[in-house]
Order: C-alpha cells, then sequence, then structure tokens
C-alpha cells in the first residue's frame, strides 16, 4: 500500500458541493482506504482573474492502484461532475491533482509527481498542513515549514469536513 495525496480545487456550480461530492466518490472507491480530508479553504484564482475564486481542500488515502490507473480514476471523477477544460488555468467545476505517491518521482507525459506547483501553492500547502503538518517534503522541510514560507493573506478557512 502507498500513502497518496490529492489536492482537491472547484470555483463554479456550488464549488462547496463539488468538493464534497468528490470526497464522497474517494470515500466509496474501493480500492482507496483509509480517506482523510483536510479543511475546506477559499483562495483567488491563480492565472485570468476575472473567474470566481476558488475552494481547496486536500485528501490523503492508502491504496495499491498504480500512479496511471490513480490519475485516471481521479479524470473520471472530474468527467462526472463535468469538467469542461476550456483555458489553461481557467475556470473549473472540480480538479483533482495528484500532489504525492509514496516517495516516489514520477516523470510521464501524463504524470508530474510530486505536482509541479505543489510548494509554491498556499491553497495546497495549507490543506496539506492539516493532514500532514511534519512530513518531510523533497526540498527536506516539513509542510508546515513550507507553509510558512508562502503567502496565504488570500486564504479564508471555510470550513472542517
Ligand atoms: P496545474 O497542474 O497547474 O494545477 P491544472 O490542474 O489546471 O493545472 P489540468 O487541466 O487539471 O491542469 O491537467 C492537465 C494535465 O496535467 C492532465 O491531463 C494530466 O495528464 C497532467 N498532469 C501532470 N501531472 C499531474 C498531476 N500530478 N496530477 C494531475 N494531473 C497531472
Ligand atoms: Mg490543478
Ligand atoms: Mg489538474
Amino acid at each position: 500500500m502507498i500513502q497518496v495525496y490529492i489536492g482537491l480545487g472547484s470555483n463554479l456550480e456550488n464549488p462547496i458541493a463539488q468538493l464534497d461530492r468528490a470526497i464522497e466518490s474517494l470515500k466509496a472507491h474501493k480500492d482507496l482506504h483509509q480517506v482523510r480530508i483536510s479543511s475546506i479553504y477559499g483562495s483567488k484564482p491563480v492565472g485570468p482573474q476575472d473567474q470566481p475564486d476558488y475552494i481547496n481542500a486536500a485528501a490523503t488515502f492508502m491504496t495499491e492502484l498504480s500512479p496511471l490507473t490513480l490519475l485516471d480514476l481521479l479524470q473520471n471523477i472530474e468527467q462526472a461532475q463535468r469538467r469542461v477544460r476550456e483555458r489553461h488555468w481557467g475556470p473549473r467545476t472540480l480538479d483533482l491533482d495528484l500532489l504525492l505517491y509514496g516517495q516516489e518521482t514520477i516523470q510521464n507525459s501524463r504524470l508530474t509527481v510530486p505536482h509541479a506547483f505543489m510548494l509554491e501553492r498556499g491553497f495546497v500547502m495549507q490543506p496539506l498542513s492539516d493532514l500532514a503538518p511534519d512530513m518531510l517534503l523533497a526540498n527536506g522541510k516539513t509542510v508546515t515549514e513550507q507553509l510558512h514560507q508562502l503567502d496565504t493573506s488570500d486564504l479564508v478557512f471555510i470550513k472542517e469536513e
């Protein structure tokens, strides 16, 4: 079993309900075990600013699924919630990103793990710190230490999951 961390985001069509629904899909999946969810936060969009604010969370679980099978599963959940990809970093009903797959480094045409931008994103590191504050990152810092280096002034606490 591998411990996986994922990031969840939404800024369209009742984002909190989108996240709740995605979380139910994760908890119900037979191949994902010991699912835990962070608190839920609001954040300003990355990239184009002419779109609604985001709702973000993180999740962790244990699984025996391979990284690409897991990406398929995450993309199936995105599709089930009618994600339409229009423009890069544009608005979306649901974004599920694979942040960490155990200690593995993965680089192929479909997957970069650890997620390429996770260390610089407050909306990723804040929920991650709810789940694993003392976990060591590839840069040698703990999640909490990394979080404290980021500007998180745009983040607002929304609710505990
Ligand atoms: P960002 O990666 O900056 O958060 P995004 O989440 O908006 O951007 P998407 O449109 O969701 O990007 O995904 C584009 C592609 O990224 C996917 O088709 C997928 O193959 C690829 N990808 C690479 N690494 C990952 C990862 N760690 N998790 C999810 N998708 C990834
Ligand atoms: Mg993303
Ligand atoms: Mg994505």
